[in-house]
């Protein structure tokens, strides 16, 4: 979890923006499939599976963090448009 509130600093994530981690059990429940993170936009609120957050590169989960964000910022669910936002977002900040 440090690593995520370090990594929130260096993008546009709002103040009252949330970041949980779910373990493997509540990922199963809440978001079965491959997916490392979704967000909930009504909540402001990013859920990252655990497991990924504990063994993703900083670069990765640096790169999972932009994409939610994107999700934000073009407030749509559309996949090709949040990583069109997210590579804005950390455009020129690696
Ligand atoms: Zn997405």
């Amino acid at each position: 979890m440090q690593r995520i509130v370090s990594i929130r600093k260096t993008l546009p994530v709002p103040a009252d923006w949330h970041f949980f981690t779910l373990s493997e059990a509540e990922w199963s429940k809440a978001a079965p499939g491959t997916h490392t993170a979704y967000s909930n936009l009504a909540y402001k609120t990013t859920f990252i599976r655990e497991t990924y957050a504990e063994s993703a590169s900083d670069a990765a989960l640096r790169q999972t963090i932009a994409h939610e964000m994107g999700h934000r910022i073009c407030n749509c669910t559309d996949e090709p448009e949040a990583n069109r936002v997210a590579a804005q977002i950390t455009q020129g900040s690696h």
